[in-house]
């Protein structure tokens, strides 16, 4: 299965190292909590579910197929078969 990862930056251009929290609205938008280490503080982005669906990528779209041996090890490794 390849992903395209969601970009998230702070306004400060620092990519955040931890995420908080992923959740959904009464609105059908995502949200992302996450937290930024270099202004110390929780931003959040929210995007909605139509745009999701309209960026995730074709099924077999090698340019943004981020999975590599290593992931599948590991993946299995907790018992998730790659597809
Ligand atoms: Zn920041």
């Amino acid at each position: 299965m390849s992903y395209r990862a969601l970009p998230l930056t702070c306004f400060c251009g620092e990519v955040p190292d931890r995420i908080l929290e992923v959740g959904f609205t009464s609105d059908h938008s995502m949200v992302v909590h996450f937290w930024c280490s270099a202004c110390s503080r929780v931003l959040f982005v929210s995007k909605p579910l139509s745009e999701c669906q309209a960026e995730c990528p074709e099924a077999g779209e090698e340019e943004t197929r981020l999975e590599t041996a290593e992931d599948t090890r590991f993946l299995e490794s907790m018992g998730i078969a790659a597809e």
